[in-house]
C-alpha cells in the first residue's frame, strides 16, 4: 500500500510504501492509489503509554469483555492513536487480575489488539494513601508493595506488563523496585508524596520514569525542596506529562518541557473511560462520585472544580504542546512516538517513519494554531485501521 504526506521533521512530501506489516520504501514519486495527500502530515503512529479506557469502557471494569476491549481500539484509532498501553488502575487484586487477563486474551484473539497494545501499564495499587497524591484512586484498595501479587499480575497479563507505577515511600517499595526493574519492567514514580531523599533512593533502586509529573500530587507543597523539583531534576527519570491544558497550566507544561528536555518526555493522554463520549454527567468510576465531561474535554467531579481524569486525546495534546511550549510539531510527535518506543526499548521496531520499521502511521491535517489534529488515517502494522470519510 502507499501513503502520501509531508514528513513532520523535514516537511518533505513523500510516498511511504508498505509491504505487509513493514515500511518497504520511502520516495518522492507520486503513487496514484495513495492514501493521504500533499497537504497531509505523515507521522509515526501516535503512541500513548497511559490509557485507562475510552468510549465508556474501562480496562478495570468488572463487566469488561474481549469484545469491549477490541471496541476501545476503534475509539483510539479514530484519534490517530495507533499504539498505546492499556492502563489498569488501583483496584482489588481480583479486579486487576481480571482486567489484565482479559487484555491478554484480547491480544491472543484479536490481531488489532495485539498490534495496538504495546504492553500494559499498571498504575497502583501501591501508591500513597493520602488525599492529594492518591488522586481519584480508591483508598480501600491502596496498599504496600507485594512481590507475589505483582507476579500474579504479570502471569495474568502473559508477561505483557511494561510499566508499573508506584509510590516509593510505601513500606518495602525500594526492594520491590529493584526486583521489578530487574525483570525489565519500567518502574514509574506516581501518586507519591515521597521525600526528595526517597525519590533519589527510588532512582538508585531502578525507577526510570515519573507518571504524569505534576499531577497525583498535594494541592500545596513546600516551595522547595519537594518531590516535583526532585523528579524534574533527576536526569535518569523519563516523565509522562498530560498536555490537556487542565492537568498542567500552560506555564508549567512549558517549564517542564524546558527543564526535562524533549528527549526525556512522553506526552500521555491518561484518558478516563468516559473520554470520547458526549458531554454530560456519568456514573462513578472512582467511587468518589459522578464525573462530568465538559464540552472542552475537561472531566471534573460533578459539581466541584476538581479534576476526575482526562478527557482529551493526544490529537489535542500534540497541538497543545506546540501551543504552550516552544516545541515544533516534529518535537511534539517525537514525544508521542520515538520517545515512548525508546522508553519501552522497542525503538528498533516502532516510533519513526523509516524503512524496515513497522508500518504504524498517523496521517492528519494540521496548521499552526489549530487546536486539534484532523485525522485522515491511522495505520497499524500495515493495516489501515481508521480512515476519515
Ligand atoms: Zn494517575
Amino acid at each position: 500500500m502507499n501513503f502520501r504526506g509531508k514528513l513532520v521533521d523535514t516537511s518533505q512530501v513523500v510516498t511511504v510504501q508498505t509491504d505487509g506489516e513493514k515500511i518497504a520504501a520511502i520516495h518522492r514519486r507520486e503513487a496514484g492509489d495513495a492514501i493521504g495527500g500533499d497537504d497531509v502530515w505523515i507521522a509515526p503512529a501516535i503512541f500513548d503509554v497511559q490509557v485507562n479506557g475510552v468510549g465508556g469502557i474501562n480496562y478495570k471494569a468488572k463487566d469488561l469483555t474481549v469484545e469491549k476491549i477490541v471496541e476501545t481500539a476503534a475509539w483510539m484509532h479514530r484519534t490517530g492513536t495507533g499504539l498505546w498501553c492499556p492502563t489498569v488502575t488501583t483496584s482489588s487484586e481480583e479486579d486487576a487480575v481480571h482486567g489484565l487477563a482479559l487484555l491478554a486474551k484480547a491480544c491472543e484473539e484479536s490481531e488489532v489488539a495485539r498490534a495496538s497494545f504495546v504492553g500494559f501499564h499498571v498504575e497502583g495499587p501501591y501508591i500513597a494513601s493520602e488525599d492529594g497524591p492518591r488522586g481519584a484512586h480508591p483508598l480501600a484498595h491502596v496498599r504496600d508493595p507485594d512481590w507475589d501479587e505483582f507476579q500474579r499480575y504479570q502471569e495474568a497479563a502473559g508477561g505483557r506488563i511494561a510499566i508499573f507505577t508506584l509510590a516509593p515511600e510505601r513500606d518495602g517499595a525500594l526492594e520491590f523496585i529493584e526486583k521489578v526493574a530487574a525483570t525489565g519492567v519500567i518502574v514509574s514514580i506516581g501518586h507519591s508524596g515521597a521525600s526528595p531523599e526517597r525519590i533519589q533512593e527510588a532512582v538508585a533502586a531502578g525507577a526510570q520514569m515519573s507518571t504524569h509529573l505534576g499531577n497525583g500530587a498535594h494541592a500545596e507543597l513546600p516551595r522547595h525542596p519537594n518531590y516535583i523539583w526532585e523528579q524534574l531534576a533527576a536526569d535518569a527519570l523519563w516523565a509522562g506529562i498530560i498536555p490537556d491544558g487542565f492537568h498542567l497550566p500552560p506555564a508549567v507544561l512549558k517549564s517542564f518541557y524546558r527543564a526535562k528536555g524533549k528527549e526525556r518526555l512522553c506526552l500521555v493522554s491518561d484518558v478516563a473511560s468516559i473520554a470520547g463520549l458526549s458531554p454530560g454527567i456519568y456514573g462513578s468510576e472512582s467511587g468518589l462520585g459522578q464525573s462530568e465531561l465538559h464540552a472542552n474535554g475537561k472531566i471534573s467531579l460533578a459539581g466541584t472544580p476538581y479534576l476526575a481524569g482526562a478527557g482529551l486525546f493526544l490529537d489535542s495534546g500534540i497541538p497543545n504542546a506546540v501551543r504552550f511550549t516552544d516545541a515544533s510539531l516534529s518535537d511534539a510527535i517525537e514525544m508521542t512516538s520515538i520517545n515512548p518506543a525508546r522508553l519501552l526499548g522497542i525503538e528498533d521496531r516502532v516510533g519513526s517513519v523509516d524503512v524496515g520499521k513497522e508500518a504504524s502511521l498517523s496521517l492528519f491535517r494540521w496548521e499552526d494554531g489549530q487546536e486539534k489534529l484532523d485525522v485522515v488515517a491511522t495505520v497499524v502494522r500495515g493495516q489501515v485501521v481508521y480512515q476519515a470519510a
